[in-house]
């Protein structure tokens, strides 16, 4: 059973766009909370992407002393939006919607229900336990245009924060502490003092620059398709794994059984959590592995008791 998990995205950058002199000053790692004790007390922190990782690096900055401005870059700018004060009921979505094999159809039918005076947050977690199967019911084509132009949102909405860490992020940005700037990242240099961040800023287009002691990498999960580590690079090598159609992780089936580069299940080999995204898309959280996981032991026990070649 491949359970291998995914690392941190690399810097979404060639590179050339990345100063020798710089690279000291990137953490490409941040879960790896060990760079917090280089950090100075008035550092400045350039956090680039501005999802759950960026809030959790923020919150541990504070608590290891940091007092110096953060600013968060991200191609967005979208913050992630925090849980409701008071609990809520799950939400279904309208029955016909979840037959939809169109991401904007969908998009649509969401925002009318709102309109209509359906809570978000409640619609949003009734689409949790549908999430899968409404996924392996679009085209390649459509789950491409939904990583595109719906990912950033699916992803403020889906994965949300408590809202006593969302009103200290608040009180950090209104103390402009921390700073949210809306961009591409084109390049890191070497500054006069740590590096030189240099984005296009959305919309505007325009160059922008600011200096900054360290760099973190929050840009989210890897998605490395085969080339995660040297094992599937040489599992690959041998045909026994094919990346999934769009790069996400591992080509597996239904049943979580790996495709070879024939397009064949390989029999007694399985792939679990977030390696088996194109196929499932959500199952990089506990709950979602817990079931897929339960679902192969099942399999590879009936195969170890009837001997059933699956
Ligand atoms: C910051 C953060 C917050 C999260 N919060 C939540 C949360 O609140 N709730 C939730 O449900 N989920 C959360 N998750 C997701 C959670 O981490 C995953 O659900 C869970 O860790 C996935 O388990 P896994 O076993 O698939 O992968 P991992 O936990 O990543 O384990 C993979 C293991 O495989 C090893 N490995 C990798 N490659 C090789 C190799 N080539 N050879 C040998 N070993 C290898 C790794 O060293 C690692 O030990 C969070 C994730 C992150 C990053």
């Amino acid at each position: 059973m491949l359970c291998l998990g995914v690392g941190n995205a690399d810097l979404p950058l060639k590179p050339d766009h990345i100063a020798t002199g710089a690279q000291k000053r990137i953490v490409r790692n941040p879960w790896r909370l060990s760079w917090l004790s280089r950090v100075g007390r008035s550092d400045t922190i350039c956090i680039l992407g501005s999802g759950l990782t960026m809030v959790d690096q923020v919150l541990a900055l504070r608590v290891h002393g940091h007092r110096g401005p953060i600013r968060v870059l991200s191609r967005r700018g979208l913050l992630p939006h925090p849980h409701a004060q008071a609990s809520h009921r799950a939400q279904p979505i309208e029955p016909e919607l979840a037959g939809s094999r169109e991401i904007s159809a969908l998009l649509q039918g969401f925002r009318r229900q709102v309109r209509n005076g359906a809570d978000w947050r409640g619609l949003m977690d009734g689409l949790r336990p549908m999430a899968q199967g409404l996924w392996q019911q679009l085209s390649n084509d459509q789950r491409a245009r939904f990583l595109r132009h719906g990912l950033a949102w699916w992803n403020i909405h889906r994965h949300r924060i408590a809202p006593e860490i969302f009103l200290r992020l608040e009180t950090l940005r209104r103390d402009g502490i921390v700073t949210v700037n809306a961009g591409f990242l084109e390049a890191i240099e070497e500054g006069h003092r740590g590096v030189l961040v240099r984005y296009r800023q959305r919309q505007s287009h325009r160059s922008r620059s600011f200096n900054a002691d360290w760099i973190v990498n929050c840009t989210g999960m890897e998605r490395a398709g085969v080339s995660h580590s040297p094992l599937l690079k040489g599992m690959h090598r041998h045909g026994l794994i094919a990346a999934d159609e769009l790069g996400l992780g591992l080509s597996v089936d239904r049943h979580s059984r790996v495709i070879d580069c024939e397009g064949k299940p390989q029999p007694g080999l399985y792939a679990v959590g977030a390696l088996t995204a194109g196929q499932f898309w959500e199952i990089t959280a506990a709950p979602d592995i817990r079931v897929q996981a339960t679902n192969v032991v099942g399999a590879i026990a009936s195969r170890l008791r009837y001997g059933v070649r699956s």
